[in-house]
Protein backbone atom coordinates (compact mmCIF):
# COMPACT_ATOMS: atom_id res chain seq x y z
CA UNK A 1 0.00 0.00 0.00
CA UNK A 2 3.29 2.12 1.07
CA UNK A 3 5.00 4.12 -1.71
CA UNK A 4 7.77 4.53 -0.10
CA UNK A 5 9.67 5.82 -3.20
CA UNK A 6 7.91 8.80 -2.88
CA UNK A 7 7.83 9.86 1.04
CA UNK A 8 9.94 10.07 3.99
CA UNK A 9 7.52 10.09 7.11
CA UNK A 10 8.12 13.39 9.98
CA UNK A 11 11.63 12.82 11.27
CA UNK A 12 12.59 12.35 14.87
CA UNK A 13 15.37 14.45 13.93
CA UNK A 14 16.04 17.31 11.63
CA UNK A 15 16.62 16.52 8.50
CA UNK A 16 18.85 18.32 5.79
CA UNK A 17 16.25 20.68 3.81
CA UNK A 18 15.31 19.44 0.86
CA UNK A 19 13.98 22.35 -1.68
CA UNK A 20 10.48 22.21 -2.65
CA UNK A 21 9.45 19.91 0.07
CA UNK A 22 6.16 20.03 1.64
CA UNK A 23 4.72 18.66 5.09
CA UNK A 24 1.79 17.18 5.24
CA UNK A 25 -0.28 18.03 8.18
CA UNK A 26 -3.49 15.55 7.58
CA UNK A 27 -2.41 12.86 9.46
CA UNK A 28 -0.50 11.91 12.32
CA UNK A 29 1.87 10.21 9.96
CA UNK A 30 3.48 13.73 8.95
CA UNK A 31 5.14 12.96 5.70
CA UNK A 32 7.48 15.22 4.05
CA UNK A 33 6.78 14.97 0.66
CA UNK A 34 9.01 15.77 -2.78
CA UNK A 35 8.21 17.58 -5.66
CA UNK A 36 5.72 16.07 -7.44
CA UNK A 37 5.44 12.81 -5.35
CA UNK A 38 2.64 12.09 -2.85
CA UNK A 39 2.85 10.75 0.93
CA UNK A 40 2.12 7.65 2.04
CA UNK A 41 -1.64 6.80 1.52
CA UNK A 42 -1.40 8.53 -1.90
CA UNK A 43 -3.98 11.22 -0.89
CA UNK A 44 -1.80 14.07 -0.75
CA UNK A 45 0.55 15.49 -3.44
CA UNK A 46 3.60 17.95 -3.39
CA UNK A 47 2.05 19.56 -6.41
CA UNK A 48 4.23 22.81 -7.30
CA UNK A 49 5.64 23.07 -3.67
CA UNK A 50 1.76 23.46 -2.56
CA UNK A 51 0.20 20.15 -0.35
CA UNK A 52 -3.03 19.29 -2.52
CA UNK A 53 -5.13 16.63 -2.42
CA UNK A 54 -4.92 14.15 -5.15
CA UNK A 55 -8.39 12.11 -5.72
CA UNK A 56 -11.36 13.85 -7.18
CA UNK A 57 -13.72 15.52 -4.73
CA UNK A 58 -17.26 14.39 -5.14
CA UNK A 59 -20.22 16.17 -5.82
CA UNK A 60 -23.39 14.55 -6.05
CA UNK A 61 -26.76 15.86 -8.10
CA UNK A 62 -30.06 14.70 -7.81
CA UNK A 63 -31.76 15.40 -11.28
CA UNK A 64 -35.40 14.69 -11.10
CA UNK A 65 -37.89 14.70 -13.56
CA UNK A 66 -41.41 16.65 -13.40
CA UNK A 67 -42.65 13.60 -11.05
CA UNK A 68 -39.33 13.79 -9.00
CA UNK A 69 -38.56 10.87 -10.17
CA UNK A 70 -34.56 10.72 -10.43
CA UNK A 71 -33.33 10.55 -14.09
CA UNK A 72 -30.14 9.58 -15.33
CA UNK A 73 -27.21 12.14 -16.35
CA UNK A 74 -23.67 11.85 -17.33
CA UNK A 75 -21.43 11.98 -15.29
CA UNK A 76 -18.94 14.83 -15.65
CA UNK A 77 -16.20 17.07 -15.19
CA UNK A 78 -17.30 20.16 -13.70
CA UNK A 79 -17.91 22.86 -16.01
CA UNK A 80 -17.03 25.71 -13.88
CA UNK A 81 -20.73 26.86 -14.29
CA UNK A 82 -22.51 27.58 -10.32
CA UNK A 83 -24.04 24.22 -9.11
CA UNK A 84 -27.57 24.49 -7.88
CA UNK A 85 -27.97 24.75 -4.19
CA UNK A 86 -31.23 22.61 -4.56
CA UNK A 87 -29.67 19.81 -6.53
CA UNK A 88 -26.33 19.32 -5.69
CA UNK A 89 -24.48 17.60 -2.34
CA UNK A 90 -20.99 17.96 -1.39
CA UNK A 91 -20.15 14.77 -0.35
CA UNK A 92 -16.59 13.98 2.28
CA UNK A 93 -14.99 11.52 -0.83
CA UNK A 94 -12.22 13.42 -1.63
CA UNK A 95 -12.75 17.21 0.57
CA UNK A 96 -9.96 16.24 2.58
CA UNK A 97 -8.57 15.64 6.68
CA UNK A 98 -8.20 18.18 8.94
CA UNK A 99 -5.80 17.42 11.65
CA UNK A 100 -5.53 18.21 14.62
CA UNK A 101 -9.37 18.64 14.28
CA UNK A 102 -9.81 21.66 16.59
CA UNK A 103 -9.18 23.04 12.82
CA UNK A 104 -12.81 23.32 11.21
CA UNK A 105 -13.64 20.50 9.00
CA UNK A 106 -12.63 20.94 5.16
CA UNK A 107 -16.10 22.54 3.85
CA UNK A 108 -18.60 23.70 5.39
CA UNK A 109 -21.02 24.41 2.77
CA UNK A 110 -24.48 26.47 3.60
CA UNK A 111 -27.13 26.16 1.00
CA UNK A 112 -31.31 27.08 0.59
CA UNK A 113 -34.00 24.45 0.46
CA UNK A 114 -37.84 24.77 0.70
CA UNK A 115 -36.70 28.67 1.98
CA UNK A 116 -34.85 27.32 4.38
CA UNK A 117 -30.85 27.83 5.30
CA UNK A 118 -29.18 24.36 5.77
CA UNK A 119 -25.60 23.76 6.17
CA UNK A 120 -23.50 20.24 5.41
CA UNK A 121 -20.05 19.90 7.28
CA UNK A 122 -17.97 17.46 5.36
CA UNK A 123 -14.61 16.02 5.90
CA UNK A 124 -12.98 12.54 5.80
CA UNK A 125 -12.40 11.38 8.86
CA UNK A 126 -9.84 9.16 10.13
CA UNK A 127 -11.44 6.28 12.15
CA UNK A 128 -9.06 3.32 13.93
CA UNK A 129 -12.08 1.98 15.78
CA UNK A 130 -13.85 0.80 12.83
CA UNK A 131 -14.77 -2.43 11.51
CA UNK A 132 -16.61 -4.49 9.00
CA UNK A 133 -19.51 -6.85 8.89
CA UNK A 134 -20.68 -9.25 6.41
CA UNK A 135 -23.77 -10.85 5.86
CA UNK A 136 -23.32 -13.42 3.48
CA UNK A 137 -26.28 -15.13 1.94
CA UNK A 138 -25.30 -19.04 1.97
CA UNK A 139 -26.70 -22.25 4.29
CA UNK A 140 -22.84 -23.46 3.28
CA UNK A 141 -20.92 -24.43 6.10
CA UNK A 142 -18.52 -21.33 6.66
CA UNK A 143 -16.77 -22.31 9.96
CA UNK A 144 -17.33 -22.25 13.42
CA UNK A 145 -18.75 -19.67 15.32
CA UNK A 146 -15.69 -17.47 16.94
CA UNK A 147 -13.30 -19.12 14.84
CA UNK A 148 -11.01 -16.83 12.67
CA UNK A 149 -10.72 -15.32 9.49
CA UNK A 150 -7.79 -14.94 8.15
CA UNK A 151 -6.70 -12.40 5.00
CA UNK A 152 -3.22 -13.26 3.39
CA UNK A 153 -2.55 -15.30 6.58
CA UNK A 154 -3.63 -12.63 8.92
CA UNK A 155 -6.20 -12.44 11.50
CA UNK A 156 -8.33 -10.16 10.32
CA UNK A 157 -11.39 -11.21 11.74
CA UNK A 158 -14.14 -13.92 13.12
CA UNK A 159 -17.26 -15.60 12.18
CA UNK A 160 -19.80 -14.96 14.25
CA UNK A 161 -23.51 -15.40 14.82
CA UNK A 162 -25.64 -17.64 11.73
CA UNK A 163 -28.56 -15.32 10.86
CA UNK A 164 -31.42 -16.43 9.04
CA UNK A 165 -30.37 -18.06 5.72
CA UNK A 166 -26.83 -16.33 6.39
CA UNK A 167 -23.52 -16.30 8.40
CA UNK A 168 -22.07 -13.29 9.94
CA UNK A 169 -18.72 -12.23 9.98
CA UNK A 170 -17.18 -9.34 11.79
CA UNK A 171 -14.17 -8.16 10.63
CA UNK A 172 -11.15 -5.60 10.84
CA UNK A 173 -11.36 -3.67 14.44
CA UNK A 174 -9.41 -1.64 16.26
CA UNK A 175 -7.54 -4.86 17.94
CA UNK A 176 -6.71 -6.03 14.32
CA UNK A 177 -5.63 -2.63 12.87
CA UNK A 178 -3.78 -1.57 15.75
CA UNK A 179 -3.80 -4.20 18.86
CA UNK A 180 -1.34 -7.16 16.77
CA UNK A 181 1.66 -6.98 14.62
CA UNK A 182 2.61 -4.55 12.13
CA UNK A 183 1.89 -7.44 9.40
CA UNK A 184 -1.50 -7.74 11.04
CA UNK A 185 -2.64 -4.62 10.79
CA UNK A 186 -1.55 -3.63 7.56
CA UNK A 187 -2.83 -6.54 6.30
CA UNK A 188 -6.31 -6.23 8.06
CA UNK A 189 -6.15 -2.26 6.81
CA UNK A 190 -5.66 -3.08 2.80
CA UNK A 191 -8.47 -6.28 3.48
CA UNK A 192 -10.94 -3.07 4.69
CA UNK A 193 -10.11 -0.76 2.04
CA UNK A 194 -10.69 -3.10 -0.76
CA UNK A 195 -13.99 -4.65 0.63
CA UNK A 196 -15.35 -1.16 1.21
CA UNK A 197 -14.05 -0.07 -2.12
CA UNK A 198 -16.14 -2.99 -3.39
CA UNK A 199 -13.41 -5.04 -4.64
CA UNK A 200 -13.46 -8.93 -4.28
CA UNK A 201 -11.57 -9.93 -1.35
CA UNK A 202 -10.07 -13.70 -0.75
CA UNK A 203 -10.55 -15.10 2.81
CA UNK A 204 -10.29 -18.40 4.75
CA UNK A 205 -12.21 -19.71 8.28
CA UNK A 206 -9.79 -21.57 10.47
CA UNK A 207 -10.98 -24.95 10.04
CA UNK A 208 -13.94 -23.75 7.63
CA UNK A 209 -14.02 -22.80 4.45
CA UNK A 210 -12.27 -20.73 1.40
CA UNK A 211 -14.59 -17.83 0.42
CA UNK A 212 -14.40 -14.79 -1.75
CA UNK A 213 -16.47 -11.74 -0.67
CA UNK A 214 -17.46 -8.35 -2.68
CA UNK A 215 -19.98 -6.37 -1.79
CA UNK A 216 -23.02 -6.50 -3.46
CA UNK A 217 -21.99 -9.93 -5.16
CA UNK A 218 -22.95 -13.27 -4.75
CA UNK A 219 -20.39 -15.32 -2.16
CA UNK A 220 -17.90 -17.74 -3.69
CA UNK A 221 -17.70 -20.37 -0.28
CA UNK A 222 -15.13 -23.54 -1.40
CA UNK A 223 -15.03 -22.60 -5.43
CA UNK A 224 -18.99 -22.49 -5.59
CA UNK A 225 -20.34 -19.70 -6.14
CA UNK A 226 -24.08 -19.39 -4.30
CA UNK A 227 -26.52 -18.49 -6.06
CA UNK A 228 -29.59 -18.84 -4.32
CA UNK A 229 -30.75 -17.50 -0.77
CA UNK A 230 -32.50 -19.97 0.80
CA UNK A 231 -36.45 -19.73 1.01
CA UNK A 232 -36.89 -20.50 5.10
CA UNK A 233 -35.89 -23.05 7.05
CA UNK A 234 -37.01 -26.97 6.59
CA UNK A 235 -40.22 -26.22 8.79
CA UNK A 236 -40.55 -22.86 6.87
CA UNK A 237 -40.51 -24.81 3.84
CA UNK A 238 -43.22 -26.77 4.86
CA UNK A 239 -45.26 -24.44 6.50
CA UNK A 240 -45.03 -22.69 2.74
CA UNK A 241 -45.64 -25.61 0.49
CA UNK A 242 -47.64 -28.32 2.32
CA UNK A 243 -50.92 -27.67 0.60
CA UNK A 244 -48.89 -27.67 -2.82
CA UNK A 245 -47.43 -31.22 -1.90
CA UNK A 246 -50.23 -33.13 0.22
CA UNK A 247 -52.22 -34.53 -3.29
CA UNK A 248 -49.06 -36.13 -4.93
CA UNK A 249 -46.70 -37.53 -2.07
CA UNK A 250 -46.89 -39.49 1.15
CA UNK A 251 -43.83 -37.64 2.99
CA UNK A 252 -41.51 -34.66 2.10
CA UNK A 253 -38.36 -34.28 4.06
CA UNK A 254 -36.51 -30.58 3.70
CA UNK A 255 -33.00 -31.20 4.53
CA UNK A 256 -31.55 -28.06 6.19
CA UNK A 257 -28.69 -27.66 8.56
CA UNK A 258 -31.03 -25.52 11.14
CA UNK A 259 -34.58 -27.48 11.14
CA UNK A 260 -35.05 -30.36 8.45
CA UNK A 261 -38.84 -30.28 8.28
CA UNK A 262 -40.63 -33.86 8.09
CA UNK A 263 -44.43 -32.83 6.40
CA UNK A 264 -46.18 -35.60 8.09
CA UNK A 265 -45.06 -35.15 11.47
CA UNK A 266 -45.38 -31.37 10.87
CA UNK A 267 -48.31 -29.15 12.31
CA UNK A 268 -48.97 -28.02 8.09
CA UNK A 269 -49.31 -31.87 7.47
CA UNK A 270 -51.35 -33.02 10.50
CA UNK A 271 -53.35 -29.80 9.90
CA UNK A 272 -54.41 -30.93 6.17
CA UNK A 273 -54.92 -34.93 7.53
CA UNK A 274 -52.08 -36.47 5.86
CA UNK A 275 -51.31 -39.90 7.63
CA UNK A 276 -47.78 -40.47 9.57
CA UNK A 277 -45.74 -42.13 6.70
CA UNK A 278 -43.90 -44.07 9.27
CA UNK A 279 -40.40 -42.44 8.29
CA UNK A 280 -37.98 -41.71 11.00
CA UNK A 281 -34.85 -39.59 10.56
CA UNK A 282 -32.00 -38.76 12.70
CA UNK A 283 -31.47 -35.82 14.34
CA UNK A 284 -32.43 -34.12 17.48
CA UNK A 285 -36.41 -33.56 17.77
CA UNK A 286 -37.52 -30.11 18.75
CA UNK A 287 -40.99 -30.24 18.30
CA UNK A 288 -43.27 -32.63 15.86
CA UNK A 289 -42.08 -32.39 12.24
CA UNK A 290 -38.78 -30.02 13.25
CA UNK A 291 -35.11 -31.66 13.70
CA UNK A 292 -32.07 -29.96 14.49
CA UNK A 293 -29.00 -31.55 13.96
CA UNK A 294 -29.56 -34.43 11.42
CA UNK A 295 -26.00 -33.78 9.84
CA UNK A 296 -22.91 -32.10 10.30
CA UNK A 297 -22.79 -28.64 8.57
CA UNK A 298 -20.89 -29.05 5.46
CA UNK A 299 -21.57 -27.68 1.55
CA UNK A 300 -24.19 -30.54 0.45
CA UNK A 301 -27.74 -30.67 0.88
CA UNK A 302 -29.48 -27.64 2.30
CA UNK A 303 -25.97 -26.22 4.04
CA UNK A 304 -25.52 -30.19 5.83
CA UNK A 305 -22.60 -32.28 4.46
CA UNK A 306 -24.53 -34.86 3.53
CA UNK A 307 -24.54 -35.73 -0.34
CA UNK A 308 -27.07 -38.58 -0.14
CA UNK A 309 -30.13 -37.37 1.44
CA UNK A 310 -31.11 -41.05 2.38
CA UNK A 311 -27.99 -41.14 4.76
CA UNK A 312 -30.35 -38.90 7.24
CA UNK A 313 -33.19 -41.72 6.99
CA UNK A 314 -33.10 -43.43 11.05
CA UNK A 315 -35.36 -46.32 10.17
CA UNK A 316 -38.50 -46.89 8.03
CA UNK A 317 -41.44 -48.36 10.40
CA UNK A 318 -42.81 -51.53 8.77
CA UNK A 319 -46.31 -50.89 10.41
CA UNK A 320 -46.59 -47.71 9.35
CA UNK A 321 -44.62 -47.38 5.83
CA UNK A 322 -45.98 -49.40 2.88
CA UNK A 323 -44.67 -50.59 -0.13
CA UNK A 324 -45.41 -47.63 -3.15
CA UNK A 325 -45.13 -44.53 -0.71
CA UNK A 326 -44.55 -41.86 -2.53
CA UNK A 327 -41.68 -40.07 -0.45
CA UNK A 328 -39.68 -36.75 -1.97
CA UNK A 329 -36.28 -35.21 -0.39
CA UNK A 330 -35.39 -31.68 -0.96
CA UNK A 331 -33.00 -29.00 0.35
CA UNK A 332 -34.09 -25.03 1.19
CA UNK A 333 -32.61 -23.77 -1.79
CA UNK A 334 -34.30 -26.75 -4.71
CA UNK A 335 -31.16 -26.96 -5.81
CA UNK A 336 -31.28 -30.62 -4.45
CA UNK A 337 -33.99 -32.60 -5.12
CA UNK A 338 -34.56 -36.40 -5.33
CA UNK A 339 -38.11 -38.49 -5.68
CA UNK A 340 -38.18 -42.42 -4.21
CA UNK A 341 -41.11 -44.83 -4.39
CA UNK A 342 -40.77 -47.36 -1.57
CA UNK A 343 -40.13 -51.24 -3.00
CA UNK A 344 -42.06 -54.74 -1.46
CA UNK A 345 -39.02 -54.37 1.32
CA UNK A 346 -39.64 -50.36 2.28
CA UNK A 347 -36.79 -49.90 0.73
CA UNK A 348 -36.60 -46.16 -1.16
CA UNK A 349 -35.80 -46.26 -4.88
CA UNK A 350 -35.14 -43.88 -6.88
CA UNK A 351 -37.98 -42.56 -9.64
CA UNK A 352 -38.74 -39.96 -12.04
CA UNK A 353 -40.31 -36.96 -9.96
CA UNK A 354 -43.98 -36.45 -10.90
CA UNK A 355 -44.13 -32.68 -13.02
CA UNK A 356 -46.78 -31.46 -9.96
CA UNK A 357 -43.65 -32.28 -8.08
CA UNK A 358 -41.31 -30.69 -9.99
CA UNK A 359 -42.94 -27.53 -10.09
CA UNK A 360 -43.02 -27.40 -6.54
CA UNK A 361 -39.17 -28.06 -6.77
CA UNK A 362 -38.79 -24.93 -9.14
CA UNK A 363 -40.79 -23.08 -7.36
CA UNK A 364 -39.04 -23.38 -4.20
CA UNK A 365 -35.81 -21.92 -6.19
CA UNK A 366 -38.42 -19.64 -7.51
CA UNK A 367 -38.76 -18.06 -3.89
CA UNK A 368 -35.38 -18.04 -3.16
CA UNK A 369 -33.58 -14.03 -3.14
CA UNK A 370 -30.14 -14.03 -5.44
CA UNK A 371 -27.54 -14.43 -2.22
CA UNK A 372 -25.14 -11.68 -1.83
CA UNK A 373 -22.50 -10.82 0.47
CA UNK A 374 -23.21 -7.31 2.37
CA UNK A 375 -20.65 -4.92 3.37
CA UNK A 376 -21.40 -2.69 6.17
CA UNK A 377 -18.97 -0.59 7.16
CA UNK A 378 -19.43 0.88 11.14
CA UNK A 379 -17.04 3.64 13.02
CA UNK A 380 -17.67 5.59 15.45
CA UNK A 381 -16.77 9.60 14.25
CA UNK A 382 -15.29 10.01 17.89
CA UNK A 383 -14.11 12.82 20.06
CA UNK A 384 -11.79 14.62 17.91
CA UNK A 385 -14.01 14.46 14.35
CA UNK A 386 -16.62 16.43 16.07
CA UNK A 387 -14.13 19.15 17.01
CA UNK A 388 -13.86 19.86 13.25
CA UNK A 389 -18.04 20.47 13.39
CA UNK A 390 -18.30 22.22 16.61
CA UNK A 391 -16.35 24.09 19.39
CA UNK A 392 -18.63 21.68 21.46
CA UNK A 393 -18.24 18.40 20.22
CA UNK A 394 -20.98 16.50 22.77
CA UNK A 395 -23.51 18.89 21.21
CA UNK A 396 -23.40 17.66 17.88
CA UNK A 397 -23.72 14.12 19.36
CA UNK A 398 -27.01 15.40 20.90
CA UNK A 399 -28.04 16.73 17.91
CA UNK A 400 -28.21 13.67 15.96
CA UNK A 401 -29.61 11.63 19.05
CA UNK A 402 -32.18 14.64 18.83
CA UNK A 403 -32.58 13.91 14.78
CA UNK A 404 -31.50 17.46 14.19
CA UNK A 405 -28.47 16.51 12.43
CA UNK A 406 -28.75 13.93 9.96
CA UNK A 407 -25.59 12.08 8.90
CA UNK A 408 -24.55 10.45 5.72
CA UNK A 409 -21.29 9.06 4.28
CA UNK A 410 -20.57 9.80 0.77
CA UNK A 411 -24.70 10.58 0.13
CA UNK A 412 -25.66 6.97 2.12
CA UNK A 413 -27.49 7.33 4.56
CA UNK A 414 -26.47 5.78 8.37
CA UNK A 415 -27.66 3.95 10.97
CA UNK A 416 -26.85 5.52 14.07
CA UNK A 417 -26.45 3.17 16.93
CA UNK A 418 -27.84 4.17 20.26
CA UNK A 419 -26.12 4.94 23.16
CA UNK A 420 -22.90 6.82 23.66
CA UNK A 421 -20.89 8.23 21.08
CA UNK A 422 -21.58 8.82 17.22
CA UNK A 423 -21.28 5.18 15.72
CA UNK A 424 -22.82 4.39 12.36
CA UNK A 425 -23.63 1.74 9.98
CA UNK A 426 -22.94 2.60 6.43
CA UNK A 427 -23.82 0.31 3.25
CA UNK A 428 -21.02 0.61 0.92
CA UNK A 429 -22.86 -0.25 -2.28
CA UNK A 430 -25.23 3.13 -1.49
CA UNK A 431 -21.64 5.07 -1.52
CA UNK A 432 -19.60 6.30 -4.48
CA UNK A 433 -16.71 4.49 -6.02
CA UNK A 434 -13.71 4.60 -3.94
CA UNK A 435 -15.07 6.24 -1.23
CA UNK A 436 -12.54 5.36 1.07
CA UNK A 437 -8.35 5.75 1.86
CA UNK A 438 -6.61 4.88 4.51
CA UNK A 439 -3.14 6.18 6.33
CA UNK A 440 -0.19 3.95 7.15
CA UNK A 441 -0.97 4.55 11.36
CA UNK A 442 -3.08 2.28 10.05
CA UNK A 443 -6.24 3.47 10.31
CA UNK A 444 -9.19 3.81 7.39
CA UNK A 445 -10.21 7.34 5.87
CA UNK A 446 -13.82 7.49 5.38
CA UNK A 447 -16.44 10.53 4.09
CA UNK A 448 -19.00 11.51 6.59
CA UNK A 449 -21.14 14.79 6.49
CA UNK A 450 -23.22 16.58 9.05
CA UNK A 451 -26.53 18.02 7.50
CA UNK A 452 -28.50 20.29 9.67
CA UNK A 453 -30.64 23.85 9.82
CA UNK A 454 -27.72 26.59 9.65
CA UNK A 455 -29.77 27.87 12.59
CA UNK A 456 -29.60 25.11 14.38
CA UNK A 457 -25.44 24.67 13.59
CA UNK A 458 -25.26 28.03 15.07
CA UNK A 459 -26.56 26.98 17.94
CA UNK A 460 -24.63 24.16 18.55
CA UNK A 461 -21.45 25.97 18.47
CA UNK A 462 -20.02 25.58 15.15
CA UNK A 463 -17.68 27.16 12.75
CA UNK A 464 -19.72 29.92 11.54
CA UNK A 465 -16.76 31.58 10.35
CA UNK A 466 -15.83 29.07 7.88
CA UNK A 467 -19.01 28.80 6.58
CA UNK A 468 -19.02 28.56 2.21
CA UNK A 469 -21.72 28.72 -0.26
CA UNK A 470 -21.37 25.90 -2.45
CA UNK A 471 -20.52 28.24 -5.17
CA UNK A 472 -17.65 29.17 -3.43
CA UNK A 473 -16.77 25.90 -2.06
CA UNK A 474 -14.31 24.90 -5.66
CA UNK A 475 -12.50 26.25 -7.81
CA UNK A 476 -10.07 23.73 -9.14
CA UNK A 477 -9.75 20.64 -11.70
CA UNK A 478 -10.65 18.29 -8.37
CA UNK A 479 -14.44 18.61 -8.74
CA UNK A 480 -16.44 15.24 -10.07
CA UNK A 481 -19.79 15.80 -10.27
CA UNK A 482 -21.33 12.43 -10.04
CA UNK A 483 -25.05 10.76 -9.88
CA UNK A 484 -27.00 10.93 -6.86
CA UNK A 485 -27.85 7.41 -6.14
CA UNK A 486 -31.37 7.10 -6.51
CA UNK A 487 -31.76 5.04 -3.81
CA UNK A 488 -30.43 7.78 -1.16
CA UNK A 489 -32.66 9.67 0.46
CA UNK A 490 -32.15 13.33 -0.40
CA UNK A 491 -30.24 14.94 2.77
CA UNK A 492 -32.53 17.82 3.27
CA UNK A 493 -35.80 15.67 2.45
CA UNK A 494 -38.00 15.57 5.85
CA UNK A 495 -37.66 12.02 7.01
CA UNK A 496 -39.49 9.61 5.89
CA UNK A 497 -40.35 11.29 2.43
CA UNK A 498 -38.44 8.53 0.69
CA UNK A 499 -35.92 9.78 -1.98
S1 LIG B 1 -0.17 9.52 5.29
FE1 LIG B 1 -1.34 10.77 3.84
S2 LIG B 1 -2.59 12.13 5.13
FE2 LIG B 1 -0.97 11.25 6.45
S3 LIG B 1 0.65 12.78 6.41
FE3 LIG B 1 1.11 11.29 4.80
S4 LIG B 1 0.19 12.15 2.93
FE4 LIG B 1 -0.68 13.26 4.66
Amino acid sequence: MTDRKTTDAAPKQARKPVDGLVVCDACPVLCRIRPDRTGACGRYGNVGGVLARTDPFILAQRVADEDGAVVPFLEKEWDGKLLPDETTFVTGVGSGTTYPDYKPAPFIVASAHDGVDMVTVVTEGIFSYCGIKVKIDTDRYVGPERAAVRCRGEEVGHVTTAEYGSQMLALGGVHHLTGGSKKEGTVTCDMMLRLCNKEAVDFEVDGGAAMTLQAGQAPVVDESREERMRVGCGSATIGMFAKQWHDHVDEVIVVDDHITGVLTEHQAGRFLGMAPAGIRIGGRRSTPGRYFQVAEPGTGWGGTNITDPLSIIDKIDPKVAFPGLRLLMVSTTGEDAEYFILDDALVPVPADMPAALQTTVERIGENCEPALATILFMAGAGGSLRAGVTENPVRLTRSVKAALTRVTCGGAPVYVWPGGGITILADVTRMPDNSFGYVPTPAIVAPIEFTMRLDDYRELGGHMGSVQRIGDVVGGDRVQVTQWHEHNPWPWAPAGSGP
